[in-house]
């Protein structure tokens, strides 16, 4: 059997006096330091193409959604936030959703179907505020998460910035 022999405290120390006394040269300390408070939403925070919005969908140069309803991001997505209707469309090859919507409320904002997207057509947006007056008036419809792809160009940049290192 081994015994551990614990080193005697003394009384300042069965007292938490260095503990008290650290404590409170942090609160003094903090006394005299500018305050950090945000004035929000007059103050909105900071963004840049690192922050991870709300997704928002790519509609190309020729007025087309870039999305073409393969469902990959449906699937990667951990929330279930997302669900598609897939439709054919008269142009060659291509398809596009015809219902693509995503509960804003479930979103995590895990950007997962932006990295799970074969096509350019999700990204993570910097639109951060979520606010409404019922449950369903926050499932966000195609209508409402399309974004010309000039609004999106920062952070796609960045993410293919970003891809790169997987190409070399
Ligand atoms: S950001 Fe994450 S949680 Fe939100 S829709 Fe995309 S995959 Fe789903
Ligand atoms: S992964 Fe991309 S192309 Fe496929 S359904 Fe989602 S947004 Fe559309």
């Amino acid at each position: 059997m081994v015994i551990i022999k614990r080193k005697e405290l003394s009384l300042a120390e069965r007292l938490y006096l260095p503990e008290i006394v650290r404590g409170l040269t942090v609160t003094f300390s903090k006394f005299f330091q500018k305050p950090i408070t945000r004035q929000y939403p007059e103050e909105p925070l900071p963004t840049n193409e690192v922050t991870r919005g709300q997704p928002r969908l790519v509609v190309k140069d020729d007025g087309n959604i870039a999305c073409v309803s393969c469902g990959m991001c449906e699937a990667a997505c951990p929330a279930y936030a997302i669900t598609i209707d897939g439709g054919e469309t008269d142009r060659a090859i291509e398809r596009e959703p015809k219902r693509f919507d995503i509960d804003m409320l479930r979103c995590i904002l895990c950007g997962f179907c932006e990295e799970a997207c074969p096509k350019d057509a999700i990204y993570m947006s910097d639109e951060l505020e979520l606010a409404d007056y019922s449950r369903a008036a926050l499932v966000y419809d195609m209508e409402k998460l399309k974004r010309p792809a000039s609004a999106l160009r920062k952070r796609m940049d960045y993410v293919n910035h970003i891809n790169d290192r997987w190409r070399t």
